[in-house]
């Protein structure tokens, strides 16, 4: 599989975009505005100087994968050639939903379908698909290119060969493959993260220790590069927040509601948006945490 389109080109897409031209893919990037087209364009030439600063590879490497890139306002014509695609779109049922009715007119037949959805699982929309015997996960992390696996999970209804070629496909593209054998909301990753971040806010919104204790107890316990609240500031306050709240509602657990309260007011009322905005629980680019101190 040599040629895939991107679909939705926001934060993650324009990622995988990039990440698959770099790994010499053709790709054609697809968004619904034309200004997140451009801000991705934008991005890819960002990604470009990155790599050649930070990873050292070469400005002909780079200028090669910003050929293989093109950019589409047309769904039709983006996924004209597309052996695979992968959507990026917003993570609303009903905009993944609408979004794969329209995919499915246009797509050509062999042209495999698989999604990002970070919370979704694909069953949740795989008769929309058309296809789905050939419609998967292939999930991403943020940046795609350092945590770079890739969890590959379909439903019951997904072709073994397909699956099977989707795992291949993430090691042509730079990836470390995580298939999983059944649906499991969260993949691995998140299935781990969510009870361990929820663990440590427990603790800390509760007054058993404080967060840099939390975090020390951690990283000299399992040798880790940072702790649950540094974690949470990679993460973000507002997806914190989202998750936090979702549980909140699930559970009907009223500590976890005052736990994502917390979150609120004590961060995002305060611009602390965690390392995007440079404070979350830690001041960015030199938390304490990286000190060699901390760990005292
Ligand atoms: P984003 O808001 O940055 O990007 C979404 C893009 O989709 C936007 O550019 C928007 O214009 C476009 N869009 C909206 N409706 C569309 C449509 N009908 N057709 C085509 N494009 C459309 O969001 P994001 O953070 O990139 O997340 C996208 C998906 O990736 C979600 O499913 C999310 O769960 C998943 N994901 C996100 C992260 C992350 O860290 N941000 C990590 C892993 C997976």
């Amino acid at each position: 599989m040599k040629n895939i389109a991107v679909l939705g080109a926001g934060v993650l897409g324009s990622q995988v975009a990039w990440q698959a031209a770099f790994h010499g893919m053709n790709v054609s990037v697809y968004d619904i505005s034309p200004e997140a087209l451009q801000k991705a364009r934008e991005k890819h030439r960002e990604f470009a100087v990155l790599f050649q600063e930070k990873y050292h590879v070469t400005e002909e490497e780079t200028k090669n994968a910003l050929k293989r890139l093109r950019y589409f306002e047309n769904l039709a014509e983006a996924v004209q050639d597309a052996d695979i695609t992968s959507e990026s779109v917003p993570e609303v049922l009903e905009i993944k939903k609408d979004f794969y009715r329209k995919l499915a007119a246009v797509a050509p037949e062999k042209t495999i379908f698989t999604t990002n959805s970070s919370t979704m699982i694909p069953s949740m929309f795989s008769q929309e698909t058309g296809r789905p015997e050939k419609f998967l996960a292939m999930h991403f992390a943020n940046p795609v290119w350092e945590a770079n696996i890739a969890e590959v999970m379909g439903h019951a209804g997904t072709q073994k060969a397909v699956f099977d070629a989707v795992v291949d496909f993430t090691r042509e593209m730079g990836m470390v493959p995580v298939p999983l054998y059944k649906e499991q909301p969260g993949y691995v990753i998140n299935s781990l993260l969510s009870p361990f971040l929820s663990a440590a806010a427990n603790l800390y919104f509760n007054g058993v220790a404080d967060y840099k204790t939390i975090d020390k107890t951690w990283m000299i316990s399992t040798g880790a590069r940072s702790g649950p609240f540094g974690i949470m500031d990679l993460v973000g306050m507002q997806t914190m927040y989202n998750v936090m709240m979702l549980k909140a509602k699930q559970t009907g657990n009223p500590d976890a509601l005052k736990r994502a309260e917390a979150i609120k007011t004590q961060f995002i009322d305060k611009g602390k948006m965690g390392i995007a905005s440079g404070e979350g629980f830690y001041r960015y680019p030199n938390p304490a945490y990286k000190d060699p101190d901390f760990l005292k």
